[in-house]
């Protein structure tokens, strides 16, 4: 189909829009292709696209020409004609990725292959939203001077709820509907939960195309299910609160306005409950203290039954292929391993028992927020509309 469409007339007047459209579609697929794959042959990706030999080398060039991307020679195996390898431009797009937690941001810049660079950090008081983005505006400006028209997109990560592209509510920054206005003016912007972009990133990079339940425990415990590589974030993006879900204690109230929930029953408050000590000021820190620690020992089990139990659960609900743990989810597993696989086990239907989901500790790390928010980033702009901009804004 794509080699018919390369030699094909020139449309006729009026199917040009579709012309182009079509034009795009084998360039946005070898981009795709390279930005899952850096470094991928061009003949594996003729293979990969079920185009020729030709249509690969046609388009490749094409892309080459307008600094989406270069080729090197790739080192000779011994059969088949030589090949290139495929990968960013040194000139090609890129983008600003924003990573807003507690007490902390940070910023970076992505590329067309995902690779961070150029990364900035501040600390914040965190209560009060607007001289954080004054402070984040700033880097990000002066990521703009050294780069110019290459920024195609901002995206920001927020340990907060979002919801139709707003920060609904927050309690570990102790913010409530706040708008994030543009951090670039004229460039687009992206705004998503932490734990919904870094399981983004964790399901695209480390099980592409699979079924993937991602759980991650900061202060409270968030992810996503992440459906052969689409995130499932609902009609309005909030979706994906697991924490939220009433696994936890039904006499304990969550600071989102419900109780039960299992957001306050796994993380350093809940340590802290068990314990009888007051709610920490930093849960996380809080947690990381309590893993190491003989006297919380049992504190520590509960919670590992508890996120077992719930993650049981979620696995009933979503049938993944893969549950993936990311942030302290995996040292809570670790410290408790017992209490975490008697939970899980009992809280899976019987028929699943036989063939449960792979349960893998995140490879990611802390970038994982980054690399989720550059996967964001870079859905805006590996679009038709996306390259036609790129295309304009060189001419400029
Ligand atoms: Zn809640």
């Amino acid at each position: 189909m794509a080699q018919a469409r390369a030699s094909a007339p020139e449309p006729a007047p009026g199917r040009v829009g579709r012309a182009e459209a079509a034009r795009w579609s084998g360039a946005l697929d070898l981009l795709r292709l390279v930005r899952a794959r850096p470094g991928v042959t061009r003949a594996e990706a003729a293979r990969v696209l079920h185009v020729g030999s030709g249509t690969a080398t046609e388009i490749s060039s094409r892309l080459r020409a307008l600094d989406l991307l270069s080729e090197h020679p790739a080192p000779p195996t011994g059969r088949g004609r030589p090949t290139t390898t495929l990968h960013a431009h040194p000139d090609g797009p890129l983008a600003v990725v924003v990573d807003v937690r507690q007490a902390e941001w940070r910023v970076a810049v992505a590329d067309l292959e995902g690779t961070l660079s150029e990364a900035a950090t501040g600390r914040h008081g965190s209560k009060r939203p607007e001289p954080v983005f004054g402070a984040i505006r700033e880097a990000v400006a002066a990521i703009a001077d050294r780069h110019g028209t290459r920024i195609r997109a901002v995206s920001v990560s927020a340990a907060a709820t979002v919801r139709r592209g707003r920060i609904e509510q927050s309690s570990v920054l102790g913010w409530r509907d706040v708008e994030v206005a543009p951090l670039l003016p004229g460039v687009p912007q992206v705004l998503g939960n932490d734990a919904t972009l870094a399981g983004l990133a964790e399901a695209r990079l480390a099980h592409p195309g699979r079924s993937v339940l991602y759980l991650t425990i900061e202060v409270g415990i968030g992810g996503v299910y992440v459906d052969g590589d689409r995130a499932i974030t609902g009609a309005t993006g909030a979706g994906g609160e697991f924490g939220h879900a009433p696994f936890g204690d039904p006499g304990v109230p969550c600071p989102c306005g419900a109780t039960g929930c299992w957001d306050v029953a796994v993380d350093g408050r809940a340590v802290a409950r068990h314990l009888g000590e007051p709610e920490p000021d930093d849960p996380r820190a809080y947690l990381i203290d309590a893993l190491v620690d003989p006297d919380a020992r049992a504190a520590v089990a509960q919670c590992a039954t508890t996120l077992g139990r719930g993650a049981a659960g979620l696995a009933n609900v979503l049938d993944p292929e893969v549950v993936s743990f990311g942030g302290l989810a995996p040292e809570v597993r670790r410290a408790a391993p017992d209490a975490f696989a008697a939970a899980f086990e009992a809280g899976l239907m019987g028929f699943r028992r036989d063939d449960p989901p792979a349960l893998i500790a995140s490879a990611l790390g802390p970038d994982a927020f980054l690399l989720g928010a550059a996967e964001a980033a870079f859905d805006e702009v590996l679009t038709e509309h996306g390259l036609a901009s790129w295309v304009e804004a060189r001419a400029d």
